[in-house]
């Protein structure tokens, strides 16, 4: 793997004179248009303060796997993909559960409903499908993965208690994703159940209800007592025509596995969501560095299928190994070439993994990035002592945006820096402002490995003058 010293130049936001000096002071001669290997351009790279990555493991399927773009006659309505969110407790799994329950035909209610990782649903005749995985750390944590498979997200808050800490995080979680957000308003048959305290509180977090003039959807609904269902339903489907999801059903499949283990007696078994085209029984597939012949498929109600076209998730058996949950799965060719992509992702990883090098922003090379164009927007997260504090860092760190890079907070809350914070960071690509505040050890050890940059202060003066300087590229590097 090689690079022009002026593609080098350019990447780094230098001039090519200069790569060809620090060239030289390691002893290499390069002109303009000659190739360096990729580690001594790594090494440049570094003392300008960059992490000079090589092809990721998306670029390099997409590379494998290239396809021509759909034209638009090629597209159908594809269901959408759902997952539930919100504050613990508040009944998302209630919901879920009451919601597939609800769906299940007087044919089908005497057999067992699997739980594959995801669901369908049917409403007038349409389609829902479910991620069963409640919860926004689940979501996050395939995103974190590079999977994008959700497109609306159902906000769960209990009217009898309102917005809570995890409430605002699943929002800001969901919003970073540019997720559409519905809000299922439940517990409506508590006595103390009041839907407007929650939508007054939901328009503080910049979701102002429908009937209030704004653009969110509320539905109040009760999973124990199953008001309501229909509707909400009804109006996620409403938000999925909006959205004219569509997708090709007549090409070789890929999509995401959600989730996978290794069965004792059926080998390794993984639920996938396909996301375009239509999977088949006998399909030599790649899912991560795993590959393999699909032998037999399952729907989420345990029937085998032959056939699993655009949103539909289905269990599959026939692959080599275990992949992971967050994996992209592509149809190759033919068997052969299966295992061979398959080889060539190995190898990539077994490399990245000595390198392990995620090219995620920090405050020590955020000027040259800015330099070279690939930052545009400093997304930061930011978690304080109390709610006063949070605002301040918030409002005095994002009046420093300029003209060449906006700062832009997608995530505030109280409290210790959480595991969930690192995810949307990782998965975000933003920076960690603790103020008066410490990571738990989980978000530590986490924020060491996705490479986040957690940068911890006890006087807002400091971190402002941290940013500014960083945003100059005259920030002091930190040992
Ligand atoms: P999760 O933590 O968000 O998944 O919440 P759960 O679904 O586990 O629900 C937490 C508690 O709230 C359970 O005891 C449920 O029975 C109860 N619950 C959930 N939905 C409702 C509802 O609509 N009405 C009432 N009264 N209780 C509910």
């Amino acid at each position: 793997n090689k690079v022009s010293v002026q593609t080098l130049a350019e990447k780094l936001g230098k001039t090519p004179a200069e790569i060809i000096k620090s060239l030289m002071m390691r002893g290499i001669m390069a002109s303009i248009n000659q190739e360096v290997d990729f580690d001594t351009a790594s090494q440049v790279a570094e003392e300008y303060g960059i992490l000079l990555e090589e092809e990721t493991q998306e670029t390099l399927e997409e590379k494998m796997f290239e396809e021509e773009p759909d034209s638009p006659e090629d597209l159908v309505e594809r269901p959408p993909v759902v997952v539930v969110m919100g504050h613990v407790d508040h009944g998302k799994t209630s919901l879920l559960d009451a919601i597939r329950k609800s769906n299940v035909t007087a044919k089908e209610a005497g057999g067992i409903t699997q739980h594959i990782g995801a669901s369908t649903v049917e409403v007038n005749g349409k389609k829902i499908t479910f991620l069963d995985t409640p919860g926004h750390e689940a979501f996050t944590a395939m995103r974190m993965r590079g999977a994008q498979v959700t497109d609306i997200a159902i906000l769960v808050v209990a009217a009898d208690d309102g917005v809570m800490p995890q409430t605002i995080e699943a929002i800001n979680h969901a919003k970073a994703a540019n997720v559409q957000i519905i809000v299922a308003i439940n517990k409506i048959d508590k006595p103390g159940a009041n839907p407007d305290r929650v939508k007054q509180e939901l328009a503080d977090y910049g979701l102002l209800a429908e009937e209030w003039g704004g653009d969110t959807i509320c539905v109040p609904v009760s999973a124990v007592t199953k008001t309501n269902l229909d509707t909400l339903l009804e109006m996620v489907l409403l938000v999925a025509e909006m959205a004219e999801l569509k997708a090709n059903p007549n090409k070789r499949a890929r999509g995401t596995i959600i989730e996978a283990q290794l069965d004792k007696g059926r080998g390794p078994v993984a639920t996938v969501l396909v996301q375009s085209g239509t999977l088949k029984v006998g399909d030599p597939i790649v899912a991560g560095s795993t590959h393999g012949r699909i032998r037999a498929m399952m729907d989420d109600k345990g029937r085998r299928v032959k056939k699993a076209g655009p949103s539909t998730p289905v269990e599959i058996l026939g692959l080599s190994e275990v992949p992971s949950a967050g994996d992209r799965f592509y149809v190759a060719e033919s068997d052969k070439q299966a295992r061979h992509y398959a080889e060539i992702l190995a190898e990539r990883n077994r490399e990245q993994s000595l390198r392990a090098t995620p090219n995620k922003v920090s405050l020590d090379d955020l000027f040259s990035q800015i330099q070279s164009g690939n930052v545009k927007q400093l997304n930061i997260v930011v978690k304080a002592d109390v709610q006063g504090s949070v605002e301040a860092v918030k409002q005095s760190l994002e009046r420093l945006s300029n003209d060449e890079v906006r700062i832009h907070t997608i995530h505030g809350g109280v409290g210790a820096i959480t595991e969930s914070d690192v995810m949307l960071a990782s998965a975000s690509n933003a920076i960690i402002i603790g103020f008066n505040v410490r990571p738990e050890a989980g978000a530590k050890s986490v924020a060491e490995t996705e490479k986040v940059d957690i940068r911890l202060y006890r006087v807002i003066y400091n971190a402002i003058e941290d940013i500014e300087a960083a945003m100059k590229g005259m920030l002091d590097p930190e040992f």
